[in-house]
């Protein structure tokens, strides 16, 4: 028997429960819980800021170790490199088939038979898909990445959620090279898409954020920070008359979609990413976007090469992500209450579980 945190709709509640945890069939990868963190998009879910399939096990940014391999299981993950028992690993979001109509048009996410871990429910034959367990089976289909030693598992377990998805949206902003790239929220998505526009060759980054502390943050970082309802009073200094190339909407809410699009500028993008909850609809100028010929996309989760993309991004700026992102408590699965309490509390980017 082993434990994992059940969520059945309550709440702001999860249970702990027991249950028998099998030997991993033929293709799978059972492994050990080292980090689970509790995504903004967990905490939606548990306080019924969106809805899920219940009963489930939540935790899709997961950092675990190597416990067991099935018969004829990946010897070697994504880059090549040796699996062993040990190893610490992170993993897709998504374990997707490959070979439908959806995945060979590059969207392995939305799978038609996809399971995606931390969110599919509990059944079962499909009971260890979530972090917030003492182990998860991983499912042929599912990308595997060994972590190399120097990245802490607080911050590795970033990568299989914010991470890949940030480069997902950078990737559908196009090239920001030379540009002037705005990014709704300074949350730890927001802070992971400056670092990475930056260093993609972005002329300017300049974060959209509400909260004072976060743009001290980012200021410290040395992006430009500006409170929404300041946005048209104080984007022309900041930018210096330049319009936005590429708008990168990571908060989940867009205050005001009409002045948003007379700071756009010729050509540009916008990448909505952030809504994975019911949002006010947007009043949208047609006129503007087809006078401005600007591109608007939608990102959701990402493909395996992100996460690889993801990765190498976060093995280059430990440091910065260490100093930036706000850990909150990692405590044990038997101490889930204090551990959403301190998720809500809005305090932290992250809290999370421990399996050692
Ligand atoms: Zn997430
Ligand atoms: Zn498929």
């Amino acid at each position: 028997m082993a434990s994992m945190l059940v969520y059945r709709g309550d709440y702001g509640q999860l249970s702990l429960e027991e249950h028998i945890c099998p030997e991993p069939a033929t293709g799978e990868v059972r492994v050990a819980l080292d980090t689970a963190l509790v995504c903004s998009s967990d905490l939606h879910t548990i306080f019924h800021r969106r809805t899920a399939p219940t009963p489930l096990v939540l935790g899709h940014e997961t950092v675990s170790v190597i416990d067991c391999l099935g018969l004829n299981a990946p010897t070697c993950d994504m880059q090549g490199i040796p699996l062993s028992i040990g190893d610490r690993v992170i993993w897709s979001v998504v374990a997707s088939c490959g070979s439908c109509e959806i995945c060979s048009l590059g969207w392995p996410q939305k799978c038609p038979g996809a399971t995606k871990y931390g969110h599919a429910m509990l059944a079962s034959h499909e009971k260890w898909t979530g972090g917030f367990a003492e182990y998860q089976v991983l499912k042929p289909g599912t990308g595997i990445l060994r972590i190399p030693d120097h990245i802490p598992s607080k911050l590795a377990a970033t990568i299989g959620c914010s991470t890949a998805t940030v480069c997902a949206v950078l990737e559908a902003g196009g090239d920001v090279r030379g540009k002037v790239v705005l990014i709704n929220g300074a949350g730890q998505l927001g802070i992971q898409a400056a670092i990475m526009a930056k260093s993609s060759g972005a002329r300017q980054v300049v974060c959209l954020e509400a909260r004072p502390e976060r743009r001290a943050d980012a200021n410290r970082m040395g992006f430009a920070a500006i409170a929404p309802e300041s946005m048209s009073l104080m984007l022309p200094d900041v930018t210096d008359g330049a319009q936005i190339d590429t708008y990168l909407e990571l908060a989940g809410y867009v205050s005001d979609f009409p002045q948003l699009m007379r700071h756009m500028a010729i050509g540009s993008t916008i990448v909505f990413a952030g809504a994975v909850f019911p949002s006010p609809a947007l009043p949208l100028d047609m006129e503007a976007v087809i006078r401005k010929c600007i591109t608007i996309k939608g990102i959701h989760n990402y493909r395996a090469d992100h996460l690889v993309r993801a990765l190498a991004f976060v093995s280059a700026h430990c440091d910065v992500l260490l100093e930036y992102l706000k850990f909150g408590p990692l405590l044990t699965l038997r101490d889930h209450a204090a551990v959403l309490q301190s998720g809500d509390s809005g305090a932290f980017h992250r809290v999370g579980f421990t399996g050692r």
